[in-house]
């Protein structure tokens, strides 16, 4: 599916993903629209979790990855530099 196409990255899972063949469309809803049917193609995927990684990894973005949209991602990225930050200080 397109929305991969980045090089050089580890993306064998890519193969298995339950979206292959799924309109991209349906995961990069317009603004306001409902993220409902791309998060059900999500949910029975096998590789949801390198799907997720790989977005965080990567820093997408845009579109529904690993079953979470754009702010859902965000705020994962928020409390894992929460973490980060919070260990540095243990250890500083
Ligand atoms: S988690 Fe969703 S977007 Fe990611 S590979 Fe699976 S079906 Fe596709």
């Amino acid at each position: 599916m397109g929305i991969f196409a980045k090089p050089d990255l580890d993306i064998d899972w890519q193969e298995y993903s339950n979206c292959l063949g799924v309109d991209p469309d349906l995961f990069f809803p317009e603004r306001g629209a409902s993220t409902r049917e791309a998060k059900d193609v999500c949910r029975a995927c096998v590789v949801r979790a390198d799907c997720l990684e790989f977005a965080l990894q990567n820093g997408e973005k845009f579109g529904i990855w690993g079953g979470m949209s754009e702010r859902e991602r965000r705020r994962i990225r928020r409390q894992r530099a929460l973490e980060r930050a919070a260990a540095a200080a243990e250890t500083g």
